[in-house]
């Protein structure tokens, strides 16, 4: 932390108003780390995505300007290069679509889901959870767009997964020994996450899943040690739990994903964007972080400040599907008495507990894509 203190100011600068001195540390760690980047994994991935980009651009465009709420002839003056009709894909899953604001805000759903998307916003609401995009909701000759890179790591893997299983978890409460993390109230990160961490443990050992914890002592750790703990111990997700701060009326959780390959971060970061290890699981990211943020704000009544994007130095270089969870801040006004209060604090981990289940629940049911005889659904 020491070493690298100029680094670490200029990052501060920029991540102060919103993220934890958590988010601080672990984006200095990428940087000082970020250039030597993972070899194999990337350009497959790469070039696999910028594939589907190229084939399913041309086509959803041609296939657009029908199904639009409001059909318009075609007249691209605004680049729809990797972009897709997303009217077009909703159609795919059976989505109805409407202007609940004309030209502004698009509706998508069908009975299991809603989409909200406004042109012109980063983000998309899934079932009322925030998500972060990498790239603008854009409108050209009538058709709403989404970017196929969007499509893929945020609607697609959220609302149609992939098949996956979940034996073992790995749980990683933030900081430890001589790395607080954020401290206020005399309290400190390190401690309340290793309270929320050991709570998530019993819970999900109490449902037959298999936990490894990265640290279960108030020790010091390195940021690469924690992904590796959970490689070593054949760890299926991986879930690391801080805590937000900042002033006393910013309130709220947020759950991070590393962010897809090429693309900008939901706050502005410096480095590298090229694709790394974490990318290889940008779906199951996803759709583990919007599990385990449904659960804060569903359950806790966190405020939702969504699913967010950032090369964070626990993420970018997991093996596994992996997320960062900002359970609330340790500074907020309304967050304290869900954080410092033992009975409250349950809640927490219970909510980040019933994400995981959720997540396992959802990849686990997915029915594999050849359909033979139905045995994957008996108990
Ligand atoms: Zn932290």
């Amino acid at each position: 932390m020491k070493k690298n203190l100029l680094t670490g100011i200029s990052l501060l600068l920029v991540a102060a108003a919103l993220c934890c001195s958590c988010t601080v540390n672990a984006a200095t760690t990428k940087t000082q780390t970020g250039t030597a980047r993972p070899v194999s994994i990337p350009k497959k991935t790469t070039a696999k995505s910028t594939k589907t980009q190229a084939s399913t651009s041309k086509s959803t465009t041609q296939a657009a300007t029908k199904s639009t709420p409001q059909a318009q002839p075609k007249a691209a003056a605004v680049s729809t290069s990797g972009y897709q009709n997303v009217v077009t894909w909703g159609k795919k899953h059976g989505m109805r679509a409407a202007w609940t604001q004309k030209n502004k805000t698009l509706r998508l759903s069908n009975d299991s889901t809603t989409i909200v998307l406004n042109i012109g916003a980063r983000h998309a609401s899934i079932n009322n959870i925030k998500i972060a995009l990498c790239q603008n909701v854009k409108m050209s000759g009538g058709n709403v767009l989404v970017s196929t890179q969007d499509i893929n790591t945020a609607l697609e893997a959220i609302t149609n997964p992939r098949k996956n299983a979940v034996r073992i978890v790995a749980i990683d409460p933030g900081h430890g020994g001589s790395q607080p993390g954020a401290k206020h109230s005399g309290k400190a990160e390190k401690d309340i996450t290793l309270l929320i961490a050991k709570e998530v443990r019993t819970l999900l050992q109490n449902k037959g899943v298999k936990v490894v914890m990265t640290r279960t002592t108030d020790r010091t750790m390195d940021l690469k040690t924690r992904p590796q703990i959970a490689a070593q111990n054949h760890a299926d997700i991986f879930v690391s739990i801080h805590l937000n701060a900042a002033s006393a009326d910013a309130n709220g959780a947020e759950v991070f994903t590393t962010t897809p390959a090429g693309a900008q971060s939901t706050t502005p970061d410096s480095g590298s964007t090229a694709a790394t290890r974490g990318n290889k699981n940008d779906a199951a990211n996803a759709l583990l972080a919007y599990h385990i943020q449904r659960q804060l704000v569903q359950k806790v009544q966190f405020s939702d400040r969504g699913v967010k994007r950032k090369r964070l130095g626990v993420l970018y270089d997991t093996a596994m599907p992996a997320v960062l969870v900002e359970a609330g801040f340790i500074s907020g006004s309304k967050d304290q008495k869900k954080l410092f209060n033992a009975t409250e604090r349950s809640k927490i981990a219970k909510a980040i507990a019933e994400g995981i289940l959720s997540y396992k629940k959802t990849v686990e049911s997915v029915k594999p894509t050849p359909t033979k005889s139905n045995t994957a659904g008996k108990p």
